[in-house]
């Protein structure tokens, strides 16, 4: 599995990531939203951290979230 992205991970600062979107007080933030339902997740459902398209290194929380975030379609 890759590793958790780092909240330090200059690329998840730049984008504001947080493993919690339930506390998000960003301006982008839509209610509702988090990596589980992003666009750019490739988690497998149920699981707690899964892949990002965003971050290609690392693994994301499936109740995380950052300001790329984009609905899944
Ligand atoms: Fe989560 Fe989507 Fe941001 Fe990736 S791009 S960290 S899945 S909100």
């Amino acid at each position: 599995a890759l590793p958790k992205l780092p909240l330090d991970n200059p690329q998840a600062k730049a984008l504001a990531y947080t493993e919690n979107a339930a506390a998000v007080k960003h301006t982008l933030f839509k209610p509702g939203s988090d990596c589980a339902n992003c666009n750019f997740y490739k988690g497998a459902k149920g699981q707690a951290y899964g892949p990002c398209q965003m971050f290609p290194q690392h693994s994301v929380a499936a109740k995380g979230w950052c300001s790329a975030w984009a609905k899944k379609v």
